[in-house]
């Protein structure tokens, strides 16, 4: 057996371990990113959940925004899930004044855009590019994508039965990103389509 890619998670705050588990159990070799020097181990990157505004500020105050920025710039395949994927948006609106982004996703990202009121649910989706069973999507406090630019392919939208043609999942080039926590569900078919990202750009 080969062994997989090695994919770090991006350890600076949020639910780092569950992603870790879920590359692990997809067959990948994970390992937690914290410095930049743990950056240049991995061939390619999650960026999980938590919250969008401490990550940035975290990851100025430590060092690590320009590196990130650096490794995204030199073709690093990333995935983000929710906080993960304002992370790597190129604009994002109700952001706090202060909040950076490492950016590179051709899109424009809503923060808690579902209101506050609707904290946290579950719904099932279709994801292109998985097979044909529903995929059990978490959202919490998430953001969505509010438009696209061209290179930007959209993988998932929430159906009508949840009263919304809204984006949640998008790829462009080796960058993909999901307004939902794949991490939280026990299933693996999105952590295996991002480890199948960092087999085919690396
Ligand atoms: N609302 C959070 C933010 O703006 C994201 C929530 C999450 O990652 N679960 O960063």
């Amino acid at each position: 057996m080969t062994l997989g890619p090695r994919i770090g998670v991006l350890a600076i705050q949020g639910d780092v371990r569950e992603h870790v588990q879920a590359l692990e159990s997809s067959g990948a070799r994970a390992q937690t990113v914290g410095s930049p020097t743990d950056l240049d181990e991995v061939s390619g990157l999650v960026i999980p959940g938590g919250e969008s505004t401490t990550m940035s500020l975290l990851a100025v105050r430590d060092g690590l925004l320009d590196p990130l920025r650096e490794a995204r710039q030199g073709g690093m395949p990333m995935y983000g899930s929710c906080a993960g994927m304002i992370m790597l948006a190129d604009r994002v609106l109700d952001a706090r004044p202060d909040q950076q982004t490492i950016g590179g996703l051709d899109v424009t990202v809503r923060r808690n855009a579902f209101g506050r009121q609707v904290d946290s649910f579950e719904t099932d989706i279709s994801i292109e590019g998985l097979d044909d069973r529903a995929f059990p999507a978490v959202f919490v406090r998430a953001p969505w994508v509010e438009s696209v630019g061209e290179s930007v392919r959209v993988i998932a939208r929430l159906g009508e039965s949840s009263g919304a043609d809204t984006i949640v999942a998008v790829t462009q080039g080796p960058l993909m990103a999901t307004s939902f926590h794949p991490e939280l569900t026990g299933d693996l078919r999105i952590h295996e389509m991002f480890i199948e990202m960092v087999r085919h750009y690396s």
